[in-house]
């Protein structure tokens, strides 16, 4: 048996009464940001007077020549940085609000907002790369691209073992697992189950979600978003995933490959498309796009995730349905490919293709901005992080 947190041994009945008192007009608002890391979630909350009803000041207030009432104030936090063994400082950073979603825990009228965070200068941290893909997205915003991806993660106890396994062992080898059905191959479905309830609460657009190769892994889907959106929508679902996972006691990992040897690792498919491919006949667009992708694979792995392709490593082996890391390929039905040009779309003559090259932790506003600048963009420096 896997161990669970002290907090998901609280009496859930009990914070239910709590939960549903009236909260005299007022609305709780979770700000969320990414951590230093590049990888981590934080959240803290604050009391707003009214219910927001936009991230911007409603329109009215921008026409008035008087003071632009922002309705989700900016704030601030200290950031802890660490360098080196047990050096650290600390620094007040700025939040941002980007974008809002309905809160799932909380309840409406609370809110989640995600946010960005700038140095003391005003300049986007290390690991603030919403900005520069923002920017790419505003350049490209002609061709409409959409971005779909798959975010496979793995969930373990509170041991860091692999969550349902033998504690001294492994499980069945890899094949029932798949959308497999039945308490001996499907574990943890509660978090999958509620996960997804979660996000369609909140806003988030998840198309789908499965039981993945290795037991105790899953994945949701989520998409079509254009832009800017892939990335603000993701960050958003693996924090209510990691916050849902908080009430269960099990930790949801992001490691590309959690566990070594004959078992898959976890992966974040990216899917592509613009408004030219998806029109009759734009499978020569997408061929296009490829052969552009084909000449700056390096760059890409470099971005794929957050330590430049030390991660991926472990993943892209040429086994487990990945491609080797030192190479790009590219096929129709190719699961083995680094793009995948599904079966249906060489049928249909058009579509969208898959990137099935970045990690299940890399970072979607990095993996987003890369495509659409190798593929839409002439200007090859904008592939670079930030
Ligand atoms: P797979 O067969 O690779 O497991 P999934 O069904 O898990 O595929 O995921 C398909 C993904 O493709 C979803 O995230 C979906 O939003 C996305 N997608 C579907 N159509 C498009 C499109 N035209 N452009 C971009 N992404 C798309
Ligand atoms: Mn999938
Ligand atoms: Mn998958
Ligand atoms: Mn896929």
């Amino acid at each position: 048996m896997t161990t669970a947190s002290a907090s998901s041994h609280l009496n859930k009945t009990v914070r239910q009464q709590y939960m549903s008192l009236p909260q005299g007009g007022k609305c709780q608002v979770t700000y969320i940001w990414i951590d230093n890391n590049g990888q981590d979630l934080h959240s803290k909350t604050r009391t707003l007077e009214t219910e927001p009803k936009s991230i911007e000041a409603p329109l009215r207030l921008k026409l008035s020549f008087i003071i632009i009432q922002i309705e989700i104030p900016e704030w601030s936090f200290c950031e802890i940085c660490r360098f080196q063994q047990d050096q650290k400082f600390y620094r007040e950073m700025f939040l941002i609000p980007a974008c809002m979603f309905r809160d799932p825990f909380t309840l409406d009228p609370n809110k989640l907002v995600l946010c960005e965070v700038l140095k003391n200068d005003r300049l986007p941290s290390e690991t603030n790369h919403r900005m520069g893909c923002k920017k790419v997205m505003d350049q490209v915003k002609e061709h409409q691209i959409w971005f779909g991806m798959e975010q496979e993660y793995t969930l373990l106890g509170m041991d860091g073992h692999p969550f349902g396994w033998p504690q001294w062992g492994f499980p069945a080898p890899q094949g029932p697992y798949h959308c497999g059905v039945g308490a001996d191959k499907a574990v943890g479905r509660d978090i999958v189950d509620c996960h997804y309830k979660a996000c369609l609460y909140a806003g988030i657009r998840i198309c789908g979600a499965n039981a993945e190769a290795m037991q105790s892994q899953w994945e949701f889907q989520v998409g079509p978003c254009e832009g800017i959106e892939m990335g603000d929508q993701l960050w958003v679902a693996r924090f209510l995933l990691h916050r849902v996972c908080e009430d269960f006691g099990v930790l949801a990992t992001l490691d590309p490959k959690p566990v070594e040897g004959n078992w898959n690792g976890a992966g974040g498919h990216m899917n592509v498309s613009t408004k030219q491919m998806r029109e009759e006949g734009g499978l020569q667009y997408i061929e296009q796009a490829i052969e552009k992708l084909s000449k700056r694979h390096k760059e890409h792995i470099k971005v794929y995730d957050p330590h430049g392709g030390q991660d991926n490593v472990r993943r892209l082996t040429g086994h487990h349905e990945t491609a080797n890391i030192n190479k790009f390929t590219a096929g129709v039905a190719d699961r083995f490919a680094s793009i995948r040009i599904p079966l249906q779309v060489s049928h249909d003559n058009k579509g969208y293709f898959e990137d099935r090259r970045p990690a299940a932790n890399c970072d979607p506003y990095l993996v987003t901005k890369a495509i659409a600048s190798t593929c839409l963009l002439d200007d090859v420096e904008q592939v670079r992080g930030c």
